[in-house]
């Protein structure tokens, strides 16, 4: 049987190509312009759960047809997004977490996480936490919060610096930044050496958000 068995797959996801690889008789659907790529691929004498979905860091094997298409559909929709934390260039452990569920995206939930590493402290075995998701990603590292508490770091999308995701309510965006353009609290900044001790923002400011403030004044 080869590539008939994957017609079921031509008949959604619209948007994107998909490709059948003989040498490897998998299908890959793509995004264009984009590296990113889904795998499914079947794999018959895997009794249980034929299908094996591949993209990122992540895989999930599926029992029919229809999980493959849903869990598709979850991953070209943003419902899910791959994470994998390393040391250095050296992949530790990883997993997926749902959007819904970022809110969650913590050093505790990422130290329950890694069980594995249950008597070690996560930050012992991880210094970069990589996310990605179909239309982009992130990366994350860590710091210690002013109480002294591990704590993850994300960098702003707007001016470029690093800031505490706790102080934060958007995940792409420091606080500085999400009061400037989407009226969200603002932390009370603490300077010391260059930075808010509270969020660690460091007190960049993108061009655009320069000019809005000339003009506010
Ligand atoms: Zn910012
Ligand atoms: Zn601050």
């Amino acid at each position: 049987m080869g590539k008939e068995k994957y017609d079921f797959l031509f008949n959604h996801f619209d948007l994107y190509e998909k490709v059948y690889i003989e040498s490897k008789d998998c299908v890959e659907i793509v995004k264009p312009h984009n590296e990113f790529k889904i795998i499914v691929d079947y794999i018959p004498e895997d009794d249980f759960s034929p299908y094996l979905v591949s993209w990122s860091y992540q895989h999930r094997h599926l029992v029919d047809e229809d999980d493959v298409i849903e869990y598709v559909n979850e991953i070209i929709n943003c419902k899910v997004y791959a994470i994998e934390c390393f040391k250095g260039d050296t992949a530790v452990f990883g997993g997926e977490i749902r959007i819904d569920d970022f809110e969650d995206f913590s050093y505790e939930t990422l130290e329950k996480w890694s069980g594995y590493f249950g008597l070690t402290k996560l930050l012992d075995c991880v210094d970069t936490v990589k996310v990605r998701f179909w239309h982009g990603g992130f990366d994350a590292t860590f710091a210690y919060d002013k109480d002294g508490k591990p704590t993850v770091v994300l960098q702003c999308d707007e001016c470029g610096s690093k800031f505490i995701k706790a102080k934060s309510k958007m995940m792409s965006l420091c606080p500085e930044c999400a009061h400037i353009l989407f009226g969200y609290e603002n932390c009370k900044h603490q300077f010391k050496d260059g930075k808010c001790e509270l969020c660690h923002w460091d007190g960049s400011r993108s061009d655009y958000i320069k000019g809005l403030m000339d003009n506010n004044t």
